[in-house]
């Protein structure tokens, strides 16, 4: 294990988050929304379907990290005024990703949350940026990362003096190929072994399949974790991103209302 100062276990009591009124680490986090916003009809629909199923925060992709240039690679400061809207409209905080340390100071005023994407958990400027100022970071797991260099990408955030971070669970390569990456759920209470952060799941890029989520998010609540984030969208054929991944409105509903069905009974036993 690379050498842990601030993330370590004992070093704090477990980390709680405060957003809005929502408090991670404490409270189960529901994160639903578009891969990408496209759209502000879209957005807000999708932003008032997934509230009304009980998500505690929305999530809208405006700067997408994508395999091909020449693919959507989303609205930008556009979609961020489109989230901006759905939060006036559905009171839901808004997470999103930031690409470019030079994106991260200005977007502290649409978004909630700053999401670093998988693809950019070891960009080291853009970490000590996002440590250097006062929003809430959702940390994806790198799709080639151990624990310890996970950790040890929250460890740079909170050395720059921003000690908000919430870890995310998002799949990792294997030779597997039937799901997009494989869930790797000892992650969320190996990460409790091993840090005060709180720690959410995704199982939507980690399985890449519809059919996979609902199993994979009952078992992802199981293992402990903090919450989830789904993507949703209300018309997934025609999605501009991830679309063999999205979850319809309806198909989300079903899902919170066993996720927290869940959620009840397993406090109860404890
Ligand atoms: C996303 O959340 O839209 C995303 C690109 O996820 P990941 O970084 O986990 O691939
Ligand atoms: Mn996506």
């Amino acid at each position: 294990m690379n050498q842990l100062k601030l993330t370590a276990k004992g070093i704090n009591n477990k980390t709680v988050i405060h957003i809005g009124d929502i408090c991670v680490g404490r409270d189960f986090i529901m994160i639903a929304g578009p891969c990408s916003v496209e759209n502000e009809e879209q957005t807000l629909k999708i932003a008032m379907a997934v509230k009304r199923a009980g998500a505690n925060m929305l999530r809208g992709g405006a700067f997408k990290p994508r395999t091909s240039p020449y693919s959507f690679q989303g609205l930008g400061l556009k979609g961020l005024k489109i989230l901006k809207k759905a939060r006036e409209q559905t009171g839901l905080p808004i997470v999103s990703e930031v690409l470019d340390p030079r994106d991260v100071s200005w977007m502290c005023d649409y978004v909630d949350v700053l999401q670093i994407g998988a693809r950019n958990m070891q960009n080291f400027s853009l970490l000590k940026e996002v440590g250097h100022v006062n929003k809430p970071v959702l940390l994806k797991r790198g799709m080639y990362s151990t624990i310890s260099e996970w950790l040890s990408c929250a460890e740079y955030i909170l050395k720059e003096g921003n000690s908000n971070v919430i870890l995310c669970e998002r799949g990792i390569r294997t030779f597997e190929t039937y799901s997009r990456n494989t869930l790797d759920l000892s992650a969320v209470p190996a990460i409790k072994e091993l840090s005060h952060l709180p720690i959410i799941v995704d199982p939507t890029h980690a399985t890449g399949r519809v059919s996979l989520i609902l199993p994979m998010s009952m078992a992802a609540v199981s293992s402990g974790a903090d919450g989830l984030i789904v993507e949703v969208h209300d018309n997934p054929e025609k999605a501009l991103s991830d679309k063999d991944q999205a979850l319809t409105p309806e198909s989300f509903s079903e899902l919170a209302e066993k996720i927290f069905n869940l959620r009840n009974f397993l406090e109860k036993q404890n």
